[in-house]
């Protein structure tokens, strides 16, 4: 790997810190972030507003990274998965998911995980590394040009990346430094561009993280919550026997957040596990005080794991109770379950 620094690790302000560093005003770091995120940008000699002199010395010190040749997989919904070949041979995993009003990309943090949900199958490949800031932004700058080579008259939705979740490979809050960072990359006007209230960082529950993600950004937090009693959780997340539902429920009633936002908690309903009548009642009792809404989700089978999903008349019974509470609650179907790129189904190491 070369030693040269790849500036799409940098926010604007250590982009700053690095221009001011070789001796050169704050404005030229400006005038770079305002180039670094244009589609088909790859090298500094295309950065035609700053002196040779500067991009020649750019050029022997940085470099600006992209992904190219992605693996794609198109799914019957429209859903694309991207394959990203990293540096190391990893690959690394994202999906489109297209709607008539919007893309949502689905990004990932880290390669593998290691919090080990017995119901995921990226938790089967353990943990592997975390993403680097670049690594993290370079899904959203992929998957853009992606979008902006298509035929428009062949898009579902608009043709740019509208929507982004991190809730692909890995957990955002154990790469909390990097994924805060890529955050401050993409919310930037001359970055990529993306609505804070457009943004959701999705966790399984890092308790002591939680705080530090509210108070450095704005945008949307999911948190997977997935059973309601320790022992079921604890069977599910391991997570869980760190951090308890009382502690993480606490976490959320404290979490930092701007008035009239709400936690979204999602919630996988697993046949026979989590899915009964009194799980759906306890559910609705422990949320009563923090402001929220609820995803339920139907289990995407897969068999390599033993998990069922329950039938549609369970799924809008479990949804009943809780809008019955007054609870603001979404069932949201699976997409891109044909080419394995729905929830828990990212799972791929090196090839
Ligand atoms: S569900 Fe999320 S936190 Fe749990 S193992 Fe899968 S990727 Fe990791």
């Amino acid at each position: 790997m070369s030693d040269k620094i790849d500036l799409k690790n940098f926010t604007e302000k250590a982009l700053v810190d690095y221009v001011e560093g070789i001796g050169q005003s704050s404005f030229r770091a400006k005038q770079i972030m305002g180039w670094l995120y244009r589609p088909n940008i790859k090298e500094f000699s295309q950065m035609s507003d700053l002196a040779k002199v500067f991009r020649a010395h750019l050029d022997e010190h940085a470099y600006i990274s992209t992904f190219t040749e992605p693996i794609l997989e198109k799914a019957s919904d429209g859903c694309v998965k991207f394959g990203f070949r990293l540096f190391d041979g990893h690959i690394l995993e994202s999906v489109l998911i297209p709607e008539p009003d919007r893309n949502t990309l689905c990004i990932s943090s880290q390669v593998g995980c290691a919090m080990g949900c017995t119901f995921c199958l990226t938790g089967t490949m353990g943990f592997i590394r975390n993403l680097t800031v670049a690594e993290i932004v370079n899904q959203v700058c992929a998957a853009r040009d992606y979008l902006l080579e298509q035929p428009k008259e062949e898009l579902i939705g608009p043709d740019r990346i509208t929507n982004v979740v991190y809730m692909g490979m890995g957990e955002p809050l154990n790469n909390l430094d990097n994924v805060l960072d890529s955050l401050s990359i993409l919310t930037n006007h001359k970055g990529l561009d993306v609505a804070a209230r457009r943004i959701t960082v999705s966790t399984c529950g890092i308790v002591p993280k939680l705080k530090e993600l509210g108070e450095n950004s704005t945008v949307n937090l999911a948190v997977s919550l997935h059973a309601i009693t320790d022992s079921v959780r604890s069977s599910l997340m391991p997570v869980n026997k760190r951090y308890n539902i009382e502690e993480l429920l606490e976490a959320c009633r404290t979490y930092p957040m701007q008035k009239r936002k709400r936690i979204m908690f999602e919630y996988t309903l697993l046949k026979g596990i989590n899915d009964s009548d009194m799980d759906a009642r306890i559910l609705s009792r422990k949320l009563q005080d923090i402001p929220c809404k609820i995803n339920l989700l139907s289990y995407n089978e897969c068999s390599a794991l033993p998990y069922k999903s329950p039938d549609k008349e369970r799924i809008l019974a479990f949804q009943k109770i809780l809008l019955e509470a007054h609870y603001t609650v979404f069932i949201r179907s699976s997409r891109g379950t044909d080419i394995s790129a729905a929830c828990g189904q990212l799972a791929t190491g090196t090839k």
